[in-house]
């Protein structure tokens, strides 16, 4: 029996992009899943934008208002500080890195690894 696998392995070192990093929970962001958060809130100035999982992201908004954003939490380290946010980073860190709590994809029909286009 000839063993073929070596160079479908071989070949997957081609064209991979460069992940990203989430810097919230450390997983790598797959390229539908990126958000971009501004660490100080558009509404009161902010133009730094960070690359966030869409999960993460909506997590932080659900924790804190504008406002707590802009005085106190405007850096990773101090959203990283607060209970409620180790909580869920906690929890999201043993998901796959292309989980979503939505249940629109229910089943996971395509699992191709292409990007799109
Ligand atoms: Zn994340
Ligand atoms: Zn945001």
């Amino acid at each position: 029996m000839a063993r073929k696998n070596r160079d479908e392995f071989a070949s997957w070192d081609e064209a991979q992009p460069e992940p990203v990093f989430c810097p919230l929970c450390e997983r790598v962001i797959p390229d539908e899943q990126m958000d971009a958060h501004h660490l100080v809130p558009k509404s009161k100035g902010g133009k730094q934008t960070v690359a966030l999982h869409r999960i993460c992201h909506d997590q932080i908004h659900s924790i804190f208002t504008d406002a707590q954003l802009a005085k106190k939490f405007s850096t990773i380290e101090a959203i990283l500080e607060d209970a409620a946010v180790q909580k869920f980073v906690a929890w999201v860190k043993g998901k796959p890195p292309g989980f979503s709590d939505s249940a629109k994809e229910s089943q996971q029909s395509n699992r191709g690894r292409g990007r799109k286009a």
